[in-house]
């Protein structure tokens, strides 16, 4: 009985030693090869320019699988700034195409960064969540303008990496709008 189980152990362990060097290298190669690269212009957006790049900062620091690049010719996402009752927005595919509005109104009453992460986190793919904490970035407006967290909790940090890891090929690429009274 105890030899049986001294070998199971040590055959188990020779099994868990060999793919586990393996392993640690060929995920280390894919997490490398599947880095996507989404290019955004803050070309109509000047005012904001300086949130939008620390919010873009934040998401690069929290996520392994895309990396938000500034490029104003030939980039996918746009950035554009102006009044608009219905306040900040993002009209994207989520998979980093598409248009972000900066309304001026809304990033005078809450964090402009926040704003500006969070419609970045449509476009990476993550829905409006309102009754979440401030922890949250896709909470956005919900827990009101006292809220400055621009940075995306563990939890929409590891859904947009899963949302990227075949790079651009997106598994819903029909153009959603986000917007809503409650704030961005
Ligand atoms: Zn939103």
């Amino acid at each position: 009985m105890s030899r049986k189980f001294a070998l199971a152990g040590a055959a188990a362990l020779a099994l868990t030693m060999t793919p586990l060097a393996a392993g640690t290298a060929s995920a280390a190669t894919e997490q490398e090869a599947a880095v996507t690269t989404v290019y955004y212009s803050t070309a109509s957006a000047p005012t904001f320019r300086s949130v939008i790049n620390a919010g873009a900062a934040n998401w690069n620091r929290s996520v392994t699988n895309v990396r938000l690049v500034e490029r104003n010719s030939g980039a996918s996402l746009r950035y554009t700034e102006g009044n608009d009752p219905r306040g900040s927005y993002a009209s994207t595919n989520g998979h980093g195409s598409g248009t972000i509005f900066i309304d001026y109104t809304q990033a005078r009453q809450y964090n402009p960064t926040r704003i500006a992460a969070h419609e970045t986190g449509h476009a990476l793919g993550l829905p409006d969540h309102y009754s979440g904490p401030c922890s949250e970035l896709m909470s956005g407006g919900g827990p009101g303008p006292s809220c400055t967290n621009a940075v995306p909790n563990a939890t929409e940090r590891s859904r947009v990496n899963q949302l990227w890891a075949n790079g651009l090929v997106a598994t819903n690429a029909s153009e959603r709008v986000y917007e809503t009274v409650y704030g961005y």
